[in-house]
């Protein structure tokens, strides 16, 4: 029996052309910035985004310590919304290593309002700590993949840049956004200082995320990325599939959000609480009576997804998830539910 894993885009491997790539890659020490196949990601990707710059990092999670220690001092504050990844699920890796303090702010649907994020910047005062940063989360994730919209961006980005302050993107699915709305990356990316995206989720790398910036920022980022063990060595081994992916992985995750969409009306059909109107990319997340039973008996049947909470679950589609594994996981919910 084939397992049809929804637990997350992160399971994705690697295409025949990807391995191809890999072996057929020019290599370099890219801590001395040798790394031909490296130096071409980072261009692809700065170019991409429409920004100065770019840098490989190992992960998400590195990219967004790394990204938020480069345009912060120690001790600062940032401004996160209250279920951002990098609150939730980054280990605390904002407090204990970049010793930030974090205050969270509630989006609508992960989506932060630009009189909420305008109130929740401290004012200057000598007993305050000093707001730095703003970071955004675009798709978000535990909203279950909701996009931001260029004007939502703007209209916080307006605030930050009248604050004297500066606008992150943690865009680990920021090509699921662009790809759901029809426009261009840098339509959204234009409002922000900075960006990460994630090769290993929906674009099927097996490693690596990008950050994206200006020069200056980019070269503290380096910096950072060093001191956080990231500096390797003949990483184009890693940026070889990295390029695949930007060139002709993009546009197929128009795939993965039509079957989400399939998966969606048939979990509202099959009367769960769930409006594919509200699942925008390739992420859904819903309620059920008890999550550990849910997935418990999902898991006996050959399907995988992941707990969210005591009653709540999250699919996700992605390359290697057909049409037809959506059919079957209907069916098995049918059947058992
Ligand atoms: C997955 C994810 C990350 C982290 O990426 P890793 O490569 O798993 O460390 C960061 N932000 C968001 C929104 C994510 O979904």
């Amino acid at each position: 029996m084939k397992i049809v894993d929804l637990r997350s885009d992160t399971v994705t491997k690697p295409s025949k052309e990807m391995f191809e790539a890999i072996l057929n890659a020019k290599l370099g020490d890219d801590v001395y910035g040798e790394d031909p196949t490296v130096n071409k990601l980072e261009e692809m990707a700065a170019q991409k985004m429409g920004k100065e710059a770019a840098l490989l990092v190992t992960s998400g999670t590195q990219g967004n310590l790394v990204s938020v220690m480069a345009n912060t001092n120690k001790g600062e504050e940032v401004i996160l919304e209250s279920e951002s990844h990098i609150y939730y699920y980054e280990v605390g890796g904002i407090a204990a290593v970049a010793n930030l303090l974090v205050k969270t702010v509630k989006g609508e649907r992960g989506v932060l309002g630009p009189g909420d994020v305008e109130d929740a910047i401290r004012p200057k005062n000598i007993h305050m700590p000093l707001t730095r940063l703003v970071c955004i989360e675009n798709t978000h994730n535990r909203a279950g993949g909701t996009v931001w919209k260029p004007e939502q961006i703007k209209a916080v980005s307006d605030v930050v840049e009248d604050k004297g302050l500066n606008l992150y993107m943690d865009g680990a699915r920021v090509f699921n956004s662009a790809v759901a709305q029809n426009i261009d990356v840098k339509k959204m990316t234009r409002y922000v200082d900075s960006v990460m995206f994630c090769l290993s989720k929906g674009l099927a790398c097996p490693v690596g995320s990008v950050i994206c910036g200006t020069e200056e920022f980019i070269e503290k980022a380096r910096k950072y990325r060093k001191m956080l063990g990231g500096g390797m060595r003949q990483a184009g081994i890693i940026a070889a599939p990295g390029i695949i992916a930007l060139e002709s992985m993009v546009e197929r995750l128009e795939e993965d959000h039509k079957n989400a969409q399939i998966l969606a009306k048939g979990l509202k059909d099959l009367g769960f609480d769930i409006n594919p109107v509200d699942v925008h990319t390739n992420i859904l997340v819903f309620d059920v009576d008890n999550a550990d039973n849910f997935l418990n008996t999902l898991r006996k049947n050959g399907i995988n997804a992941s707990k969210f909470g005591e009653k709540r679950v999250r699919m996700v589609t992605h390359l290697g998830i057909a049409e037809t594994d959506i059919d079957r996981v209907l069916e098995i919910i049918e059947t058992i539910f």
